[in-house]
């Protein structure tokens, strides 16, 4: 039996949008794998960076721990992962280091690493899994537990899917991304969580608690912006039974509020939706759950089936209100889509959240003002806007590789800065964002202001999009210097 300490390195604390946002989620990944050694008869804890102080309370539990192994395994489920934000990978090289000094053997696992893993052996990583890597991780542990003393070469040797600093070179060995590995079942290890210290987070920031589950890893379609170094194009869904149960013990244990469902699409088929939902009904009902879907699976019997299973809110990624950009990101959707499933979406009650992307490439004014009007025709219940961000790995980081300057990745999730030549400079994309979100405000608003209030708002709201667009020449970079196309048009 092995005393393995798990972790992470994503620490609220050092992303100021998602501090200010105040909607943090366990490690779900961590503690699947967590629950997965256990099952091998290993001793694990955990240290749970989301909420600690700062990278600084790493070395207080480490030597609590006092592990033989160390195993910083990144959430997979929590999209700021795949950003590889700077500041997260400051505070995992300086755990490592710290592990390293400590005596424990280090393992680490995620997107950045996946993608870099040169960075992390240098801090002190003895071994980097590449992709998922539970197969690669059952191996290693296996033969440390046999032998404590193994060099790491023996350690290592014959395993596929990994990285390691051998002979004074880095020693990489590919074997493409895997699909989700059939062995990860079974419920995360809860029981590691300090729940008590996010019901009070959520509590003091929103009055109510909400805690994560996923039925699913990875996702089947190819928008060539979004990376997907752990899962690739692979999809592997639960048990629909399985499923339920787990939020009905998360209701018993720990009574959340709300579930966010961290699937990148959650439910996928009808069928399934509707054997989790009896089998809900069965045991008293559901916790109310928010997922992500694709506008294009949301059909009219897939929205009845969401509200009976509990389903209050999906958010979608609509990126854009231009078919031009939609189809240049392979996205595979049609502006229709977004329409319709946000109409049929509201009709069974279910409040619609909107992704949108700017400055993806190709994307001029017309396109930018086709996403004013998607915006102002479907009036989603909420927007999430980001500028287009070239994520390690993808055929669109590939296009824009050449333009990336010394700023490779944003440090934290509120940086918003373009990082390749697009149309506009980020000052005009921050501008844009803004407008939607006052675009969202204003309709939500409609239900309880008073028709002139409404009128004033509208009026300053379009004279807002006149002043941008009248001075956008201002903000075209070289690459965007074409004379823009568009005549505006209000919504
Ligand atoms: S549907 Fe969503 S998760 Fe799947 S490839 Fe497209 S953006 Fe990525």
């Amino acid at each position: 039996m092995l005393n393995i300490q798990l972790s992470h390195s994503y620490f609220l604390q050092y992303d100021r949008k998602q501090w200010e946002r105040g909607k943090p989620y366990p490690p779900l990944a961590t503690i699947q794998i967590a629950a997965f050694l256990r099952q091998r008869g290993h001793r694990v804890a955990l240290f749970d960076a989301m909420l600690a102080d700062g990278v600084e309370a790493y070395g207080s539990a480490l030597s609590e721990a006092a592990p033989a192994l160390v195993v910083l395994y990144e959430d997979n489920f929590n999209f700021l992962t795949k950003m590889c934000l700077s500041r997260m990978r400051e505070a995992a090289c300086q755990m490592i280091g710290e592990a390293h000094a400590a005596g424990a053997r280090v393992i680490v696992a995620g997107s950045d690493a996946s993608d870099q893993p040169d960075a992390f052996l240098a801090a002190g990583a003895d071994v980097v899994l590449l992709g998922e890597g539970v197969a690669a991780l059952a191996a290693l542990v296996e033969r440390l537990d046999r032998d404590g003393a193994i060099d790491n070469h023996a350690w290592t040797v014959g395993i596929a899917g990994l990285a390691v600093h051998l002979d004074g070179q880095t020693q990489v060995q590919r074997i493409g991304i895997q699909p989700p590995d059939a062995r990860l079942v079974g419920h995360p290890a809860w029981d590691l969580v300090d729940i008590e210290r996010y019901r009070a987070f959520w509590q003091a920031r929103h009055g109510y608690f909400s805690l994560n589950m996923a039925a699913s890893r990875g996702c089947p379609f190819r928008c060539n912006w979004c990376a997907k170094p752990i899962w690739g194009n692979h999809y592997r869904q639960r048990d629909a039974i399985d499923v339920a149960n787990e939020m009905i013990h998360l209701k018993q244990a720990f009574a959340p509020d709300h579930i966010w469902m961290a699937d990148d699409i959650f439910g996928f088929y009808v069928d399934w939706v509707d054997a989790f939902a009896g089998q809900l009904q069965g045991a008293g009902g559901p916790i109310p759950f928010t997922i992500q879907a694709r506008a294009d699976l949301c059909s009219e019997a897939m929205a009845a089936a969401l509200a009976q299973a509990g389903c209050v809110e999906v958010w979608i990624g609509a990126e854009s209100g231009s078919q031009r950009v939609l189809d240049s990101m392979s996205k595979g959707t049609r502006v229709a889509n977004l329409i319709d499933a946000r109409e049929r979406l509201g009709r069974h009650g279910i409040r619609v959240g909107f992704f949108v992307q700017l400055g993806y490439l190709g994307e001029e004014l017309e396109d930018l003002l086709a996403t004013r009007a998607l915006i102002a025709q479907a009036a989603p219940d909420d927007i999430g806007v980001s500028v287009s961000y070239p994520l390690p790995g993808t055929k669109f980081h590939e296009k824009v590789k050449a333009q990336l300057g010394r700023k490779t990745h944003w440090e934290d999730s509120d940086d918003l800065a373009m990082m390749f030549r697009g149309a506009y400079d980020s000052e005009f994309y921050r501008q844009v964002r803004d407008l939607l979100h006052a675009q969202v405000d204003l309709q939500r608003s409609m239900t309880h202001a008073t028709a002139d209030c409404l009128h004033l708002v509208r009026a300053s709201l379009d004279a807002r999009w006149d002043a941008l667009v009248a001075g956008e020449a201002a903000h075209r970079t070289e690459q965007g210097s074409q004379p823009a196309m568009a005549t505006l048009g209000h919504a």
